[in-house]
């Protein structure tokens, strides 16, 4: 996010650089279109801030946000005033006091605001009971995929971020893999996610996930005190955060000569995610990359072992539109454009066995894609 340099002056613009004037007006047009004169976001402590974040650039941890057709209000607490004002390009900010409420609806209210979207997916029932008794002339629209349609198809800026997160997170995961015999899971995940801070990011983009041995078929493991030794295949499912965006991707290594069984399906897997990466491109629908994967993996007998869905899109959050899903829900199957990201992450889970996982975030470029995450899949041994 640029700072502006002095209020007032207009802010120098440079190629990849955020346009937080462009995503306000692509939001009056998508609330346009759905007959909407307003649009109220909550990012209190608890929430997640990251569709203030990408609207007007304001990484404070409470929020609250109104845009109408041709106004728009950043509300936060006296904390985080300064800091909205220099980074809230389009926005009048305004300090609300405690509680937030009767601002929030004096704004809306001034605002002449009637039919208003809001996030009906993530915003508290409690919050929601309050807002309809504090604003009863305004009638609530349920706007949840307005917002996610709007950060689809990622900017120049965003790119970058997401990329920057994936180099230094490699960076790390390739220092500490040679160093994986003899930790526990939950050491490695720990000596991993320092190392992405040492290294200049501003947190894991995630929760690490590290499973060994049999715990490899948990395809969410919590890394546990289980000691990482040889015969082990061992999965790490990572990724960096770096000015709100994140990186993902697994790894699935070997220590020392592992059974052949758990070698062969780390090849099905890595085959599965190369099928699934060459069919990212422009026009082809999320869910026809998850049945790149699964063909491979069900044509070699494991199609029910393997039980998520191919990949997501990454960006402000970890899991965002395209879904890659096996049986897309109605209207939920993404087309692909360039500019989106999705990850191929293919895996298979043997309980009581071992699992493998391979996952790369990418890019869907004018003609296919770009892998953002920089760590080799191939097989490898430590
Ligand atoms: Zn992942
Ligand atoms: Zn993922």
């Amino acid at each position: 996010m640029p700072r502006r340099l002095e209020s007032g002056r207009p802010r120098e613009r440079k190629e990849g650089t955020i346009d937080m004037r462009e995503r306000l007006r692509r939001l009056r047009e998508a609330m346009r279109e759905r007959g909407l004169d307003g649009l109220v976001l909550a990012a209190p402590e608890h929430m997640s801030n990251a569709q203030v974040r990408y609207l007007t650039g304001f990484s404070g941890s409470s929020s609250y946000l109104v845009v109408s057709a041709d106004g728009a209000w950043l509300l936060t607490d006296f904390r985080y005033v300064e800091a909205a004002g220099a980074g809230a390009d389009g926005y009048e900010v305004v300090q609300h006091g405690r509680p937030y409420l009767s601002t929030l609806a004096d704004v809306v209210a001034n605002a002449g605001i009637r039919r208003a979207g809001f996030e009906d997916e993530r915003l508290p029932v409690a919050m929601f009971r309050q807002w309809r008794e504090h604003m009863p002339q305004v009638e609530w629209v349920g706007a949840q995929e307005l917002m996610q349609e709007l950060r689809l198809v990622k900017d120049a800026g965003e790119i970058a971020a997401i990329r920057r997160a994936a180099h230094l997170a490699g960076q790390a995961l390739e220092e500490l893999l040679p160093t994986a015999p003899g930790r526990t899971e939950r050491a490695l995940a720990v000596a991993l996610e320092h190392r992405m801070r040492e290294l200049g990011l501003d947190a894991p983009g995630f929760d690490t996930i590290v499973a060994s041995g049999e715990r490899g078929s948990l395809p969410h493991a919590r890394p546990g005190e289980r000691v990482i030794g040889p015969g082990d295949m061992v999965t790490v499912d990572f990724g960096g955060l770096s000015d709100g965006y994140r990186s993902d991707e697994t790894v699935t290594f070997g220590v020392g000569q592992v059974p052949a069984r758990l070698r062969e399906i780390f090849d099905l897997v890595h085959e599965a995610q190369a099928a699934g990466i060459a069919s990212v491109r422009p026009g082809v629908r999320a869910s026809e990359v998850d049945r790149a994967c699964r063909r491979i993996i069900e044509a070699a007998g494991y199609g029910d072992r393997f039980g998520h869905g191919a990949g997501h899109g990454v960006g402000l959050d970890i899991h965002e539109r395209p879904f890659a899903a096996r049986e897309p829900e109605e209207g939920k199957d993404d087309v692909l454009r360039p500019g989106m990201t999705i990850t191929v992450e293919p895996g298979i889970y043997l309980p009581g066995v071992g699992g493998a996982r391979v996952e790369d975030t990418l890019v869907v470029t004018e003609d296919g894609s770009e892998r953002l995450t920089v760590v080799p899949k191939a097989w490898r041994t430590v």
